[in-house]
């Protein structure tokens, strides 16, 4: 028996888990660059990006009709981790735009297609490796929501979630946690050197040099290269989370290169296809490559489709500083309007680097009501942070001046309009 057609709206299928849609109401039909369509043919300036999924824009031309051309042709689509031209020019790309400029030595792991998949294989390398089980993570720090990376994460709606002991990982202070004054690199350096502080000795310690989803918190070059050096003293592996800071956020393709630090182990995702397709990677310094066969597998390691467009985006932009220096001009365009806009709220404070920037309005109900000011003007942008009180903005790297200048007007608009 046939049931009756209900109409799209009226099927209420999708779990309560959904959290976007819940406060963005429109369906979405269309993108391109910065732009956003939804099905009413209402367009809006993008300032989340897919989260910094789509530093590149949406649907970027040359990256989609690369796309089409291969599915046209025939190509793998899904080939287990199996050798395909797509993967092998994946890596030739990874080694020509990113690891031979800097000097960089890695091998690429390819692990299952989510940040957290491969947050848990840089975790379980670094303890495999060093024979440790301890792990230094940071307050405010997020990591992904499966058990090990669960564990790392510091925040409680996330933690409380599996209602399983969370083991493994030994808080430390991030950079600024108690203020400009106290440096919390030293501090850690103190705690692991003291025999008798109850810190064991850690495997890893695990950072984001931005803490996005955080709250925008930026460590500074000064604590980063401390961090490495704390991670030497002590013999624990330096792990990289560029899953959202990383492919040009922050200036630079690798978040941590201002600093001049190399960490042991650096994990990408998000805008690494460029279109938004998933694609996750580890990159482990050789010494470290004592994985056997299959000891970290998946049935979807390795997307041809997101190697494809991988290898364009790469290609396109990573072969000079164009783009790394247009993010910082765009980035002092973005700083210059949110100090106009702070200076208007008593207590708010311009968070970030880069393109990675927000305002720290200090009222979770003030920063999510500018959300949907915004986006009842046209414009899209998240709210992050422990309290949910920091208005944050991912505008795609590739925006254009113009559309970057309308997008912020309508947040200082709506900044005044919810005061
Ligand atoms: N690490 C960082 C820094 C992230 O920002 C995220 C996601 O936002 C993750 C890990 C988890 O990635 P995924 O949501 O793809 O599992």
């Amino acid at each position: 028996m046939n049931s009756p057609a209900l109409p799209l709206a009226t099927i209420n299928l999708e779990s309560e888990v959904r959290t976007y849609s819940r406060r963005i109401s429109a369906t979405f039909a269309t993108a391109e660059g910065a732009t956003i369509v939804d099905t009413d043919g209402n367009r809006y300036i993008d300032f989340l990006a897919g989260c910094s999924t789509l530093n590149y824009g949406h649907n970027d031309p040359d990256m989609t009709s690369a796309l089409i051309s291969y599915i046209s042709s025939g190509g793998i689509t899904h080939g287990l981790d199996l050798q395909t031209p797509a993967r092998n020019e994946f890596l030739r790309a990874i080694h020509d735009r990113l690891l031979c400029p800097r000097g960089l030595e890695y091998r690429v792991q390819f692990t299952g297609p989510t940040g957290t998949n491969a947050v848990e294989a840089a975790i379980k390398l670094a303890r495999k490796v060093t024979k440790r089980t301890n792990v230094i993570a940071f307050t405010n720090a997020f990591h992904g929501v499966t058990s090990g990376a669960l564990a790392a994460t510091g925040n409680q709606s996330h933690r409380m979630a599996p209602f399983v002991p969370l083991p493994g990982v030994t808080r430390a202070l991030f950079d600024g946690y108690l203020g400009p004054d106290i440096d919390t690199a030293l501090l850690l350096d103190r705690l692991l050197s003291d025999q008798s502080s109850g810190y064991d000795a850690p495997a890893a310690i695990l950072l984001e040099t931005v803490q996005c989803e955080g709250g925008l918190n930026a460590a500074s070059a000064n604590w980063l290269s401390a961090m490495r050096r704390v991670a030497d003293n002590h013999g624990a592996l330096l792990i990289v989370d560029d899953i959202q800071a990383g492919c040009g956020r922050t200036g630079k393709f690798f978040s941590f290169e201002d600093a001049g630090i190399v960490p042991d182990i650096v994990v990408l995702s998000k805008s690494l296809s460029g279109v938004g397709l998933p694609l996750s990677i580890v990159l482990l310094a050789p010494e470290l490559d004592q994985w056997s066969p299959g000891e970290h597998n998946g049935t979807f390691r390795g997307n041809n489709l997101a190697f494809v467009t991988a290898v364009v985006a790469l290609d396109k932009f990573w072969s000079d500083d164009a783009l790394s220096n247009d993010v910082l001009a765009k980035s002092r365009i973005i700083t210059a309007a949110l100090d106009q806009i702070a200076a208007c709220v008593p207590g708010a404070v311009v968070k970030g680097r880069g393109m990675a920037l927000g305002i720290e309005i200090g009222d979770a109900g003030r920063a999510g009501a500018i959300a949907s000011s915004c986006f009842a003007a046209g414009l899209i942008l998240e709210t992050a942070g422990p309290d949910d009180s920091v208005v944050k903005l991912l505008p795609p790297l590739t925006i254009s001046t113009e559309q970057l200048e309308a997008g912020l007007a309508i947040l200082a608009r709506s900044v005044e309009t919810t005061a």
